[in-house]
């Protein structure tokens, strides 16, 4: 049983246009560590989601219509109810998925700060002046909100994914009608529900829990009141909902799947090194789109730095999210444990050697073993595919170019890392890396302070800093003859 200081933040109803809604089709919520079901979610169809959608185009324009600070006030009191209420938000969401509580409580206040950030940018949808093209013409450019958004989400990140897409349509004056992933709805309906405390007005937010996640992507993509849709999740997924929406021209944000290097130079401070692969692979059970997928090593440091990372993973307890101490949960699924055991087969019939872990974990399950595996190479899948799970993959280089080479060397190109101390490789490598974003002597980079988003087939858009609104808003060039 679940213990939460408001009872009422377990929510099994949908939320739609303002009203809970309680519907005879339902659907299991499990606790993917126990297999307990926590709640039987209302399953909304593609009938639910265009009433959402009507009653969202009509709520925008009164929305829209109000200053950005009547709105960032409101975003503002949905962040504080987020902070006072994160330990029970927290508990929500390992629950449901699986992470440790503390990474849980860290995710909610991940979440909060783009709420918070956003109330703040609210105020500062800014305008432009351009001095006219003839003597009698002025020129202005103003921005305004598209509209109606349908957001989608994944399981990976319940809570923040959706934080992260509401805030700032919120702020820039549009609605948002948001579907979360079916493993994970209870974050995204205790979210909606302290929007609702806070003010949002009734059709603003709606999150519709629902098995059909493809009927629902269609009437996203069909209903001409959805003007844009936002997305995170896999890039085949990304790629549905592209073709889908050429029809309308749907304007899309999407942010998909990575492939991110992370390269140790043989100048680099090893220790933090380690400590970097560390966070940046095995956090969230190595579940997360900016998830360190390659460990590139320098020759030369190659013994010294997998020895390392060996006893670092090693050291890793793994158990339920709850338990004191836990630092890598279960997988969300017995999928993506076969795709783990997969990768790891197909690397060591290649001729790799898993130097720690390798196998699924005795509390049986989806826990599966944080494992390194050594001598690995670019003929293996571990080398194009992202596993999204526990797996340290450890190549070896030479040169610099080598393995800029080998890093670019993918379609992704959402996060990528480096450890080096020399000023001029750091530049280089910098400029050359073919990626949204790189972490520079760091494995940690997720902030609503900076622009988040991939290049090539990672996607489209920018989520949270002052870049993170120009989504949800759109330039009205205005010409007047005087
Ligand atoms: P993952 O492998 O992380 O589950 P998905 O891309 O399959 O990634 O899922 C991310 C989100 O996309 C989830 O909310 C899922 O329900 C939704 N989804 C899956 N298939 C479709 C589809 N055909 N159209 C729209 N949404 C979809």
């Amino acid at each position: 049983m679940l213990h939460l200081s408001r009872a009422d933040l377990l929510i099994d109803d949908a939320f739609i246009a303002g009203e809970w809604i309680s519907l005879s089709n339902r659907f299991a919520v499990t606790n993917p560590s126990t297999g307990e079901v926590l709640a039987d979610v209302a399953d909304c169809t593609r009938e639910h989601a265009r009433h959402a959608i009507d009653v969202a185009a009509a709520a925008q324009k009164e929305w829209a219509a109000r200053t950005g600070k009547e709105r960032a006030d409101i975003l503002r009191r949905w962040f504080d109810l987020l902070i006072a209420h994160a330990d029970d938000l927290a508990a929500i969401l390992t629950a449901e998925m699986g992470k440790p509580l503390p990474e849980a409580k860290g995710e909610v206040l991940y979440g909060a700060n783009f709420i918070e950030w956003f109330a703040e940018e609210a105020k500062r949808v800014y305008g432009e002046t351009i001095p006219g093209h003839q003597r009698d013409k002025r020129i202005m450019v103003i921005r305004q909100p598209v509209g109606v958004v349908g957001a989608i989400t994944p399981w990976n990140f319940p809570n923040a994914m959706i934080a992260r897409k509401a805030a700032p349509a919120l702020a820039a004056g549009c609605a948002m009608v948001v579907k979360p992933a079916a493993e994970t709805p209870l974050s995204a309906l205790a979210l909606a529900k302290l929007g609702q405390e806070a003010g949002l007005p009734s059709g603003i937010l709606s999150v519709l829990p629902a098995t059909d996640s493809a009927g629902i992507g269609l009437e996203f993509s069909e209903n001409p009141s959805v003007r844009k849709i936002s997305f995170t999740g896999s890039t085949n997924v990304g790629r549905i909902l592209m073709r889908q929406g050429a029809d309308q021209i749907k304007k899309l944000s999407l942010e998909l799947g990575g492939n991110a290097p992370f390269i140790v130079f043989d100048d680099a401070d090893l220790d933090a090194a380690v400590e970097g692969a560390i966070l940046s692979k095995f956090r969230n059970a190595g579940q997360t789109c900016v998830c360190t997928n390659r460990i590139y090593v320098q020759d030369t440091i190659y013994e010294a730095f997998i020895d390392r990372l060996a006893a670092a993973v090693g050291a890793l307890s793994v158990g339920d999210g709850f338990a004191e101490g836990t630092a890598i949960g279960p997988l969300i699924s017995d999928t993506a444990m076969d795709k783990v055991c997969h990768h790891i087969a197909d690397a060591v019939s290649k001729g790799a050697k898993a130097i720690t872990g390798g196998n699924p974990h005795a509390l049986g399950g989806t826990f599966f073993q944080p494992t390194v595996l050594r001598d690995v190479t670019t003929d293996m899948m571990v080398a194009r595919e992202e596993t999204f799970g526990p797996l340290a993959p450890v190549f070896r280089f030479s040169t610099e170019e080598e393995v800029l080479a080998a890093a670019n060397d993918t379609e992704f190109g959402l996060a990528s890392y480096f450890y080096s101390r020399d000023l001029s490789r750091i530049w280089r490598m910098m400029e050359g890396l073919e990626y949204g974003m790189v972490g520079v002597n760091t494995g940690l980079i997720s902030t609503e302070v900076a622009p988040f988003g991939g290049i090539k087939q990672s996607g489209l858009g920018r989520e949270g800093s002052r870049h993170g609104i120009e989504d949800y808003v759109e330039l009205k060039y205005c010409c007047l003859s005087v």
